[in-house]
């Protein structure tokens, strides 16, 4: 059964024209680890405010564990606290004044005092901080003081934990190791979490499945896979990655583009124009001196270089190559796409 279900939640502010979520509707397994992602903006923090209950939906309706916590129009509405919801947010809101273990055991004011200190003791274990307990918050790292804000999410036991930003305080080097942590913690504990980021990388190795929010709509909710191979709109396809469009005409050989025909696996019917999108690595090139194709720039990005080519169009594509490939703006390539996956949009 789903854990959470948000069936389509709008939620407007007073202060502008645009819903700040639009008929938002989706759901997250129990054990399921959830990623929105989305330029800032795009209504992340009101769609885990509505989940926390901070917010109260305009229409739809918010499930956690079947059962209903908010409805638009009815007098049905489950405080935060009552919603067995753990919340990492954004500036980790640690207390000052008060040590981890009592940081902590904040949230565990209904046990008895020594079962306070046994679950204390364990969570703060479990985030790797067991000799830590007597610090406080500004004798940490960010780093820290960011599992510290889990381990007290996570001490009351909560099915379901909503992290937003959750790691946007912490150095890029730190980043890689303590979403690995975060996510053995979810998965050791079997707790469903959503978290929210406007970093796709992020989203791609912490979550299960991927969300990706444009404006206050959800575009797109699949695995990291399929969003980035099959994006489901132009907008998706760009947030997640880098993409070309190009110009392309159904024919009965195949789409026929300026980097020669593909597939047309859809079965799109002859005649229909189109946008084909391709990612830098599906495109191969090597230098000739009558090649069609012009080298304009080379960023260098340390594992590879992305050359930004010019076709005889005036269409710009963006090519990757091995770290140690070099080649000098204003030299005359041949350019060959091979698609792993052929992705159309319909012609602007
Ligand atoms: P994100 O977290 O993706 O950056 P938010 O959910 O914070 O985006 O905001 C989405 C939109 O809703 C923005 O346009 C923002 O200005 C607006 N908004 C958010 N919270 C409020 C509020 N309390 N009052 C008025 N407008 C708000
Ligand atoms: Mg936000």
């Amino acid at each position: 059964m789903d854990l959470l279900v948000l069936d389509s939640v709008t939620k407007r502010f007073a202060s502008g024209p645009e819903p700040a979520i639009e008929r938002l509707t989706l759901a997250a397994a129990r054990g399921e680890i959830l990623g929105l992602v989305g330029p800032s903006g795009c209504g992340k923090t009101t769609t885990l405010r509505l989940m926390a209950g901070f917010e109260a939906p305009d229409e739809g309706e918010v499930l956690i564990g079947g059962r209903t916590v908010a409805k638009a129009g009815s007098r049905e509405f489950v405080p935060p606290e009552a919603r067995g919801v753990g919340i990492v947010f954004q500036d980790y809101a640690l207390f000052p004044h008060l040590t981890l273990e009592d940081n902590v055991a904040f949230g565990l004011a209904d046990l008895p005092a020594a079962g306070r200190r046994v679950r204390t003791r364990e969570v703060l274990e479990l985030v790797d901080l067991g000799s830590f307990g007597a610090r406080y918050p500004h004798e940490l790292s960010g780093g820290q003081q960011q599992r510290v804000a889990l381990a007290r999410a996570l001490a009351p036991a909560p099915a379901l934990i909503l992290l937003d930003e959750p790691f946007s305080n912490v150095d890029a080097e730190l980043r890689a190791e303590l979403r690995e942590q975060v996510r053995e913690v979810l998965r050791a504990t079997g707790t469903t979490a959503v978290f929210v980021t406007h970093d796709h990388e992020e989203a791609f190795t912490l979550a299960d499945r991927v969300g990706v929010l444009n404006a206050g709509r959800l575009e797109q909710l699949d695995t990291p896979e399929v969003v980035y191979h099959r994006p489901a709109t132009p907008f998706v396809a760009e947030f997640v990655g880098d993409a070309d469009f190009l110009a392309g005409t159904v024919t009965e050989a195949g789409i026929a583009t300026e980097l020669g025909a593909f597939p047309n696996p859809d079965g799109l019917r002859a005649g229909t124009r189109v946008r084909l999108m391709i990612r830098p690595d599906d495109i191969g090139f090597a230098p000739e001196p009558g090649g069609h194709a012009l080298i304009v720039r080379r960023d260098f990005r340390g594992p590879v270089n992305v050359y930004c080519l010019r076709l005889p169009s005036g269409q710009r594509v963006h090519a990757s190559q091995p770290s140690t490939a070099i080649f000098e703006p204003g030299t005359r390539v041949r350019a060959e796409a091979e698609l792993l996956h052929v992705v159309t949009f319909p012609a602007a």
